[in-house]
This record gives C-alpha cells, sequence and structure tokens, in this order.
C-alpha cells in the first residue's frame, strides 16, 4: 500500500488504523466475519471499470464477454452450492435483495409478515423505519414468550387472520434452528409466497448444518458477507418460475449497472465454500458457539433459549445487572467487541438494550479454536460480573491481546515498514 501512503495519507492512515484494531480486538459482532484476502483481490480488480447493465448474453453495454464469464460463473456455482433452481447476484447488498424479491412479485399496499424486528427480526422485513415497511402493509410475528423461540402455530394464527401475500422467516439475532418445512406449510395455508432470508446462517446452510430453506422456499435471500464468509454483497435463489420477474425487478427495478468486481468476490466466495475446508471452518463456527454459550451459561449468566445452535448466542445482561449497553461498553474496555441487543420482550429502549448478541464468525475466520474461546468466554464472564474493577479488566485486556497475538489478520497486505514497530 505505499502508493497509497504516499498519495493519500489521510485515508491511509485510516486504514491503518483499521488494520491495527482488527489485530487488537477480538470481533464477535455474529453479522462480522473475516474474508480470505484473495477475495479482496477479486473485489480490489479492473472490473470496477466496466458498465454491464443487463445479464450474460443481453447486456446494455459493449465489451462484455469477460464480464459474462465472471458473473455466469458466479451464478453457476450459487445454484450448486445450494441445489437452486435460479440465482441472481446482481443485489449490491442484502436489504436489496430483499427489496428486489418484494418488488418482482408485491404490488405497494400488500401485507407481509415477518419476525418482529425486538424479536431477532431484521429491518428490512418490513420495520417502519424501512421503506418495506412504508410501500407494504406490514406485520410481525414474534417468539413465545416462555421457550423465547418461534412459536409456530402462533405464527399460523396471526397469517389466517391477516392473510399476507408474502410470509418472511429468517433474522439477525435468531440462536436456534427455523423450520422451513413449517413456514411452507403455513404459506401454503394462507396461499402467500415464502420467503426466506439466510443472511446469517447461509454459511451453515452452505456447509450442511442449518437444514436448507431452499428446496422449501419460493425466495431465498442472503449476503455472501456473514457466516458464508465472502465479498460484501447480496443474491437471491428461487424456483425458476420466477427468474425473469426477479432478473427485472433487480435491474431495472431498483438498481443500475451490477458492480461486477463484487460479483467477481462471490464467485470466488461460492468457489471456496463448496470445498472440504470451508465445512471444517463452519463445524469450527458452530463448535465455537456451543462452547461459549456452555461457559456463560455454566456461570449463570442467562442465555436467551438458554443456548445455541448456531454461530450466535443472545446474553441477556440484565442477569447480570448490566444493561446491553453498559455490557457492550465493559468488554469494549477489554479490547472485545460486541453489539448491545434488544432481547425479546425487552423492557428497555433499543439504545439502552438488555442484551449483547455475541458470534464466532470472524474470531473462526481467524484461527480461535474451542479453547481459545474457552478463554475468550471466561474473560467476558469475569468482565460482566465485575464490570467497575479495574484489576479485573487490566488482567482481562492482556488475556485477549495475547489471543490476538497469536492469530494476526492481513498483516501481509501491508509494508511492514509502514507500521511502526509498536504497531506491527
Ligand atoms: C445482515 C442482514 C441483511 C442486510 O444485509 P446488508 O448487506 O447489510 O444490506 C438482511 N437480512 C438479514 C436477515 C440480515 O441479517
Amino acid at each position: 500500500m505505499e502508493r497509497l501512503a504516499s498519495l493519500d495519507h489521510e485515508l491511509f492512515e485510516a486504514l491503518k488504523g483499521e488494520l491495527v484494531r482488527i489485530n487488537t480486538t477480538i470481533e464477535l459482532i455474529a453479522s462480522e466475519n473475516f474474508v480470505p484476502s484473495v477475495i479482496m483481490e477479486a473485489q480490489g480488480s479492473i472490473l470496477t471499470n466496466k458498465y454491464a447493465e443487463g445479464y450474460p448474453g443481453r447486456r446494455y453495454h459493449g465489451g462484455c464477454a469477460y464480464i459474462d464469464i465472471v458473473e455466469s460463473l458466479a451464478i453457476q456455482r450459487a445454484k450448486a452450492l445450494f441445489g437452486a433452481e435460479y440465482a441472481n447476484v446482481q443485489p449490491h447488498s442484502g436489504v436489496n435483495a430483499n427489496l428486489a424479491v418484494m418488488h418482482a412479485v408485491l404490488k405497494p399496499g400488500d401485507r407481509i409478515l415477518g419476525l418482529d424486528l425486538h424479536h431477532g427480526g431484521h429491518l428490512s422485513h418490513g420495520s417502519r423505519v424501512s421503506i418495506t415497511g412504508r410501500v407494504y402493509q406490514a406485520q410481525s410475528y414474534g417468539v413465545s414468550k416462555e421457550t423465547e423461540q418461534i412459536d409456530y402455530d402462533e405464527v399460523a394464527r396471526i397469517a389466517r387472520e391477516i392473510r399476507p401475500r408474502m410470509l418472511i422467516a429468517g433474522g439477525s439475532a435468531y440462536p436456534r434452528v427455523i423450520d422451513f418445512p413449517r413456514f411452507r406449510d403455513i404459506a401454503d395455508e394462507v396461499g402467500a409466497y415464502l420467503l426466506v432470508d439466510m443472511a446469517h446462517i447461509a454459511g451453515l446452510v452452505a456447509a450442511g448444518l442449518h437444514p436448507s430453506p431452499v428446496p422449501f422456499a419460493d425466495f431465498v435471500t442472503s449476503t455472501t458477507t456473514k457466516t458464508l464468509r465472502g465479498a460484501r454483497g447480496g443474491f437471491i435463489l428461487a424456483k425458476e418460475q420466477y427468474g425473469p420477474a426477479i432478473d427485472k425487478a433487480v435491474f431495472p427495478g431498483i438498481q443500475g449497472g451490477p458492480i461486477v468486481q463484487n460479483i467477481a468476490g462471490k464467485a470466488l466466495c461460492f468457489k471456496i465454500a463448496m470445498g472440504d475446508e470451508f465445512r471444517q471452518y463452519a463445524r469450527m463456527v458452530v463448535e465455537n458457539a456451543r462452547v461459549m454459550a456452555q461457559v456463560i451459561a455454566d456461570a449463570g449468566i442467562r442465555l436467551v433459549t438458554g443456548g445455541t445452535d448456531n454461530h450466535l448466542m443472545l446474553v441477556d445482561t440484565k442477569s447480570v445487572g448490566l444493561t446491553g449497553r453498559q455490557a457492550e461498553e465493559a468488554l469494549e474496555e477489554v479490547a472485545l467487541t460486541v453489539n448491545k441487543n434488544l432481547i425479546p420482550y425487552d423492557t428497555e429502549k433499543p439504545w439502552e438494550t438488555s442484551g449483547i448478541r455475541i458470534g464466532t464468525a470472524a474470531a473462526t475466520s481467524r484461527g480461535f479454536t474451542p479453547d481459545e474461546m474457552q478463554t475468550v468466554a471466561e474473560v467476558i464472564v469475569k468482565v460482566l460480573r465485575d464490570p467497575a474493577s479495574a484489576t479485573v479488566k487490566a488482567e482481562a485486556l492482556r488475556t485477549v491481546l495475547e489471543l490476538c497475538r497469536r492469530h494476526p489478520l492481513y498483516l501481509d497486505q501491508f509494508e511492514y515498514g509502514l507500521l511502526t514497530k509498536k504497531e506491527a
């Protein structure tokens, strides 16, 4: 990055700061990951220069022969990886993928039904602050007060009552397996489309560690980011019959030219996700989450639903007398990055919350083993128990930084000479 360093010092310093940050903290935000550098090579490539409106073989711009190869590879691989009939790899993000599906088959004012944001759902499933909640008549279902898991009978009851055009499954803070066949039954009963947004669990689905929604859903949306560990971006899988409508909804419906360098990153991400190494990685993500959940629960700190089946868990920080915000801040002081998160039936405001969300996808990419994740969980327990103790925090920070040193990130991307000795 010598050229960047000399051309734009301010920008370089920010990138360098970020490199130092990721090497001196442990990333536990459940939606984050660290992609292989080879994916960044594809994303930082000459493909950024090309306009390619349209689809392979039918573009509105000339000179797309190689772009067609790139996009066709991504499409074929997405279909093969997930066993889907149709794939669209152009959505710039997960939200765009959802918007495109809705735009393809819904009319403004149609009813949609998704998981409540406050119970682990996503903004783009009909929240009032999202365009999806403005254009469509959005209602939500929640989780059961007792089990804190989706109550499928309740979903069916609401669906019968409001008769949505689209039923949406999937979320951003749901630690348990989702029953897609059951969602299909409910959708069929009320004549609704079924959209499954698998953004968080796509990597686990690819590795066979979470049941696949593909056989059951009309549409599956996802990001390549998160557990799939790929380029930042979105994609859509669907039954063949919806292909033409979705193609039109993505372009020209909600987007212009595709971001071809990101599509190259997606193609590579799908290829990597087909391999044994990725399957081992995904198994380790789940194992690391299980180990952390065990340590936290054994220490008497309450986990929402009592545990986890996937890569994330929700900790009820009120069980140790802290709001989510206080817990997040205490952990940040010892170089652990998590996010405060509403828990089901939370009595706090979204800014304060009663919980934190913890995920293992990023730390596992960095090479953290179950033993090391156990240590991280023990640190979390100690700090949450005694957030005011300077001794506890100093000791915790030492442990975290030692773990960080064992697993350096992307240091080969920077010329060591550009970092001071301390930063390196
Ligand atoms: C993260 C997430 C998205 C949004 O993805 P962006 O790429 O940030 O737009 C959509 N749906 C779910 C369920 C998510 O968790």
